[in-house]
């Protein structure tokens, strides 16, 4: 599962042309969860450009906020993330989400809806292109509830989740389950 992941380049599509046009709006209270490896990878991308990222460590890890609550990755002069290459798993996944049916034993996948999200509509719109990115989506998101410990990814499966429709599910593995007990 990680060896994609630590390719950057192939890690995601490039929605950049959708996303311009609706000024991060994803971006802002975001809080996107951080694994340690994952704060690594962005440490040394952003270290390369003589820049360091500021962390948030609370019940789970984000990148920190400006006050008005826009992610501090986000660049305000452009709308596009600084780390777009390397970011979290759950902004490459974006506009697909998770949530956990511990009495299933399953990861569900959403979708937000365009009310929220202008590319979510063109998504749900296009099948092809709709299954394409939850390929990647998923590989990300399982590589990331399997990488969280236990107590961040309760703490992330407490926060509501509004304007979402639900776009499959499946048997998450025992090793995630056992860490949710
Ligand atoms: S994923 Fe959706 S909400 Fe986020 S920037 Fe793109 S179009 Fe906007
Ligand atoms: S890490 Fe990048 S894509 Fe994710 S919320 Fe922050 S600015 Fe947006």
């Amino acid at each position: 599962m990680r060896s994609q992941m630590d390719e950057p380049f192939s890690r995601q599509m490039n929605f950049i042309s959708v996303c311009s046009k609706c000024q991060a709006k994803c971006c802002r209270n975001a809080r996107p969860p951080l694994t340690h490896r994952r704060i690594r990878i962005i440490e040394d991308y952003l270290q390369s450009k003589g820049m360091l990222p500021r962390i948030c460590e609370g019940e789970y890890s984000f990148p920190d906020e400006r006050t008005d609550g826009s992610c501090s990755l986000l660049d305000v002069n452009t709308g596009r993330c600084v780390v777009h290459e390397v970011k979290p798993e759950t902004c490459v996944a974006g506009p697909i989400t998770f949530d956990v049916n511990r009495r299933r034993g399953t990861i569900e996948w959403y979708l937000k809806t365009e009310a929220i999200c202008p590319l979510a509509g063109i998504l749900s719109r296009n099948r092809p292109l709709l299954l394409e990115h939850l390929l990647s989506a998923r590989r990300e998101l399982l590589c990331l509830v399997d990488e969280l410990e236990g107590s961040e990814l309760k703490a992330i499966l407490r926060i509501e989740e509004e304007d979402t429709v639900k776009i499959g599910e499946e048997r998450l593995p025992d090793s995630v389950l056992k860490k949710l007990r």
